[in-house]
């Protein structure tokens, strides 16, 4: 299949955890798969991109900040030189910086945000005349279950995943006329390198709220983010989609 009439996925933070199983779930032969990271080393993007190869897709990692806007345009400017197209854009990329509220620095507020939520905006705000132009596209967020909940020493991230909920729903509502849909998915307590490194006593008070009694995969995630990927899920928009065990209902 040449390059030209595959579909194109960008995932953002694609080097580990929630990010490299969607990456993986959607590499199919007719599928490009671009997805970038920032902090780590080139090791896990050359992971990623082999995993991508060995389920039959071809992937693609670069290394750039999602709060970056000249950065993120300059990136989607190089897709669209080499595919032509953008068919779906994951907004998965996100960061933590804890701390209780009355300790916490306006610079880990500041980074949070710009990561979890500008960086969301910087790239939907590329690709959004992209898919305008085609007339067709899906947008995914991946927000958090305590974007719902709150939780103690995450007064930047729960206010960082509240506010994508929000971009969500109203880039859904603007670019509906076009024919794109915009969706959130919001994981509860996944297995990945962020979650890694909570104390065994944090786990196990996750683990006692979750009514299905086992920590989420990030496979668990990947999948919905397939499904409202793709024509399936043509007549969902401004949705959050709770992939959490029960843990929020
Ligand atoms: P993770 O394993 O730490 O992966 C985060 C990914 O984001 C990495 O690929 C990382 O790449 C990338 N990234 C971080 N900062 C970036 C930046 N400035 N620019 C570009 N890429 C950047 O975390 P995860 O658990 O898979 O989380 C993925 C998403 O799910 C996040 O948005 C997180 O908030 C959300 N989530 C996770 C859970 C959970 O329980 N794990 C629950 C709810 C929501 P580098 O390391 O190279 O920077």
């Amino acid at each position: 299949m040449s390059e030209d009439t595959k579909r194109v996925v960008v995932v953002t933070g694609g080097s580990s955890g929630i990010g490299r199983a969607i990456c993986i779930r959607m590499a199919e032969p007719s599928t490009k798969v671009y997805f970038n990271y920032f902090h780590s080393l080139g090791e896990k993007s050359q992971e990623t991109v082999r995993l991508i190869e060995h389920a039959g897709g071809t992937g693609s990692g670069v290394r750039l900040d999602v709060a970056s806007r000249p950065d993120v345009e300059k990136f989607f400017s190089k897709v669209v030189e080499e595919c032509g197209r953008v068919d779906v854009l994951v907004n998965n990329a996100g960061i933590t910086r804890d701390r209780l509220l009355v300790r916490m620095g306006e610079e880990d507020w500041d980074r949070v945000l710009a990561v979890n939520l500008k960086g969301a905006f910087n790239c939907i705000h590329a690709v959004a005349r992209i898919m305008m132009k085609q007339r067709s596209g899906c947008i995914i967020n991946i927000a958090s279950v305590v974007a719902m909940t709150g939780n103690p020493g995450q007064a930047n991230y729960t206010a960082s995943k509240a506010g994508l909920i929000g971009l969500t729903r109203t880039a859904a509502r603007e670019l509906a006329p076009r024919g794109i849909t915009v969706n959130a998915v919001a994981p509860g307590f996944i297995d990945t390198p962020m979650t890694g490194t909570l104390s065994e006593k944090v786990k196990k008070a996750m683990l006692d709220q979750i009514p299905l009694g086992r920590i989420g995969r990030p496979e668990d995630v990947a999948e919905v983010v397939a499904f409202l990927a793709s024509g399936r899920a043509s007549y969902i928009t401004g949705q959050v989609i709770h992939v959490n065990g029960g843990m929020y209902m």
